[in-house]
């Protein structure tokens, strides 16, 4: 196949005449396992979106094959392509031959951000993000003046003005889905062991995510509630930090590499039967430990042993089943839509558990969204890279989301929280998005919405 190269000033594209490098690069054998039929790509959203057969799951496949071959450079016309892949992993759910898209796109991406020299700004703003989101601590000290910044007002001056926008859309994109900073931002409440009401069944870990811990401390709490209600011993080690999901993503290896073993030494000595984690993002990185970590003699096995414990908190607690008493959580039926994260859909294969859990709650009913398996243009931080997608995106899953009549929306997600409250907001409506395991606390202990 010919592959056409987009033209561009970049000087980058010019000096950079070299693919890939000898370690690890796209497996040829996964490449040649695509046969072509083009299948994934009413599926792929950056597809959907952009509509050029390069920015589909085929087209790409293409050029890392072209790029393995030593065919075409890894430049900025080719990088753009990678760039714009939301990573949903949805190609590999829609897939007949069993292509494992997932694993090219992590090789590739790695591949990369090692040998592609990418703009001073395009670096500057992916080191703002890498050095703030994994790193809550850090994170927390560049929130102070942003709680002033939305405390006096500015944000609503600023957000009126459009002058961001015009300044750097990106960073008009991370002020777009700042979500509210309250003194909760600052605290870590939870104690590092909580005992199981009633007779204990497991003893649990859970992660508190980086994201999460920060700006939606109250679905933390209600995680440990809900699993200490339903007869866990909770175990949270103080030590622990970001679970990798971010870096590993966007193909930072190393950093990727250190927090998953500074996860795992965590957990060590906890002597705990699962690990839970409440974020899809996370829980997908978390299961990929073994692999993440596959070239590091000293921590190969324990990656392994620690990945087979992860579960996702729906999937665990479907699995083990509710002991604890539901009950309604409005006076009358409640309609209900829960939006599939993709990295649970499609990256963990978790759909029916949630759903599973959330019609158990009396007076529940579930309403289903057309394009259910679409991104919602989240998708880590890609929103804040490629806000021009994502926004297309977004705006297309809140329309599918109230066309249902829902009058809350459930996401297990925080990224796609964050995500579809912009577009609920852009859109003037005021519903409610809570996390599955917010709606199960509230309805153990009785609270009405
Ligand atoms: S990735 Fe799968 S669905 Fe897409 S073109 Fe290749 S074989 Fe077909
Ligand atoms: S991961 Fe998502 S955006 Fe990327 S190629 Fe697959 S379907 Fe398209």
């Amino acid at each position: 196949m010919q592959i056409s190269e987009d033209s561009t000033n970049n000087t980058a594209s010019i000096k950079n005449l070299q693919g890939f490098d000898a370690n690890h690069p796209p497996d040829p054998k996964l490449i040649d396992s695509c046969v072509h039929c083009g299948f994934c790509l009413s599926t792929c959203p950056s597809y959907r979106v952009i509509g050029k057969e390069m920015d589909s799951p085929r087209g790409r496949i293409y050029l890392m094959d072209a790029l393995n071959e030593g065919e075409i450079a890894l430049n900025t016309a080719t990088v753009q392509h990678f760039d714009s892949c939301l990573g949903c992993l949805a190609c590999v759910t829609t897939c007949p031959s069993g292509v494992q898209y997932d694993k090219l796109i992590s090789a590739t991406r790695h591949q990369v951000e090692r040998n592609y020299p990418r703009s001073l700004s395009d670096k500057l703003v992916r080191q703002l993000i890498f050095s703030l989101f994994p790193n809550p601590d850090i994170l927390r000290i560049f929130l102070i003046p942003l709680f002033f910044y939305q405390k006096l007002g500015i944000s609503q001056a600023i957000r009126a003005t459009g002058l961001l926008k015009i300044i750097s859309p990106r960073l008009a994109a991370m002020e777009s889905i700042l979500p509210k900073i309250t003194l909760k931002t600052f605290q870590d409440n939870l104690p590092t062991i909580i005992s199981a009401q009633g007779e204990k069944r497991y003893r649990v870990g859970v992660i508190l995510g980086c994201v999460q811990r920060l700006f939606f401390s109250p679905v933390n709490e209600a995680t440990v509630r809900v699993l200490t209600a339903n007869g866990c011993e909770v175990v949270i080690p103080k030590s622990q930090g970001c679970c990798a999901a971010l870096p590993e993503h966007q193909g930072q290896t190393e950093q990727a590499k250190a927090l998953a073993r500074q996860m795992i030494d965590s957990f060590a000595d906890t002597n705990v039967d699962y690990v839970i984690i409440n974020a899809a993002g996370c829980g997908h990185t978390l299961k990929e430990y073994g692999h993440i970590l596959a070239d590091d003699p000293e921590y190969r096995e324990k990656a392994k042993n620690f990945a087979a414990k992860v579960r996702d908190a729906q999937e665990f607690l479907a699995t083990v089943g509710l002991t604890a008493k539901l009950s309604p959580l409005t006076d009358k039926p409640l309609n209900l839509v829960y939006q599939d994260a993709c990295h649970l859909l499609h990256g963990q294969k978790i759909s029916l558990q949630p759903r599973q859990l959330l019609q158990q709650i009396p007076g529940v009913k579930l309403k289903e969204p057309l394009d259910a398996a679409l991104c919602c243009g989240s998708a880590g931080v890609y929103n804040m890279l490629q806000p021009d997608v994502a926004d297309e995106l977004g705006q297309q899953k809140v329309t599918n989301l109230l066309n249902t009549g829902a009058e809350l929306i459930a996401s297990a997600n925080p990224g796609c929280a964050l995500q579809i409250t912009k577009h609920l907001q852009l859109q003037g409506k005021e519903i409610s998005v809570m996390h599955p395991m917010e709606l199960l606390d509230y309805s153990i202990r009785g609270v009405k919405l």
